[in-house]
């Protein structure tokens, strides 16, 4: 079969690969979309996990399950499905209290262990949730949506008593997009966007969110006007700003990727006498249930792939650098498929 592989740190190729040999408790996936995730291109320079090569990426994707293990139950062939990725231990004291995604031994379908972006697929059929018909391409946004709702949830703003009324999301890259998208959709009033490239602000019009270029006067006079402001960017600067936007007894979430050796400084007495929350959150946690359902009640949020692209052609995105008119890119398998 053909796969993306990761053979070594920075060199990726089309490759064609043995299909993976089925295994008990496990079901094969025909891959039929895999979304691309700045998480995979930390992956090819071995910055994220411990570096395991040859790999074949790839954690957030859907299929049709074509083959299950005799001792699977609840999965079989035919069924549409999309994948949970992470694999926890359950047994660290981090699993035991539920915080599944900061289990001390974690590991990932497309990070330490072949993923998504190949024609086949072969998972724990645990890690399966049924998806119904709901298309391929908006279910492999469950597991990026499932990481978004987790980072609500680590923030306080889920839930009648924690709603917020107003939101900021900085950064309107694919992430910032499902951030806002999910806010308005759990019935966040006023989601707001900020950017400084004036094609992602155009993305975010057409979202029907309310646009503000980083930097404007329009956004300086936004002080401590939202209930809820998110970092999608992580640049440093912009989470040390973020601050000044939130509302007293707001929230504010780190969401975007800092470097890890990068500092932050804001006034800790601002927090204090403003009671602010401010919030961190790492993956999923499994809560793609959670994601699919919100898949389903906002179909529009499908406008965030962009590209639809055989596997050869997904190549350049893991290199080259970000391009602002480039939202999600996912592999699509081929209609017959
Ligand atoms: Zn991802
Ligand atoms: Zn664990």
């Amino acid at each position: 079969m053909k796969a993306i592989v990761f053979h070594d740190r920075g060199i990726v190729q089309e490759t064609e690969v043995p299909v993976p040999a089925l295994r008990p408790g496990h079901a094969m996936v025909r891959v039929q979309a895999a979304g691309l995730c700045h998480t995979d291109i930390e992956v090819l320079h071995g910055r994220y996990g411990k570096g395991v090569f040859p790999l074949v990426p790839g954690h957030e994707y859907a299929g049709v399950v074509e083959l299950v293990a005799d001792d699977v139950s609840g999965i079989r062939p035919g069924d549409r499905v999309v994948i949970d990725p992470n694999i926890t231990c359950g047994q660290c004291p981090q699993c035991r209290k539920g915080l599944t995604n900061l289990c001390a031994h974690l590991k990932a379908y497309g990070v330490t262990e072949n993923g998504g972006f190949a024609q086949f697929s072969v998972v724990d059929a645990r890690h399966l949730h049924h998806i119904g018909q709901l298309p391929f391409d908006l279910a492999a946004l469950a597991e990026p949506l499932a990481c978004v709702m987790n980072g609500l949830g680590a923030a306080g703003v889920l839930g009648q008593s924690g709603l917020p009324q107003s939101a900021l999301v900085i950064g309107a890259g694919p992430i910032g997009l499902l951030l806002a998208n999910s806010l308005r959709t759990i019935g966040v009033a006023r989601v707001a966007v900020a950017d400084r490239n004036d094609n992602r602000l155009a993305m975010v019009q057409a979202f029907g969110f309310e646009p503000f270029a980083a930097g404007s006067d329009a956004l300086r006079q936004e002080q401590q006007a939202f209930d809820f402001v998110a970092d999608a960017t992580g640049v440093v600067a912009v989470v040390e700003g973020m601050i000044q936007y939130v509302a007293d007894g707001g929230a504010a979430l780190i969401f975007g990727v800092c470097p890890p050796d990068s500092r932050a400084s804001f006034a800790p007495f601002e927090l204090f006498r403003r009671q602010i929350r401010l919030a961190g959150s790492h993956s999923l946690n499994r809560n793609i249930p959670q994601a699919l359902d919100l898949l389903t009640r906002d179909l529009t949020i499908s406008k965030l792939v962009t590209h639809r692209l055989p596997l050869a052609e997904m190549v350049p995105f893991f290199t080259k650098g970000g391009d602002p008119t480039t939202m999600k890119v996912q592999f699509v398998a081929a209609a017959a498929g």
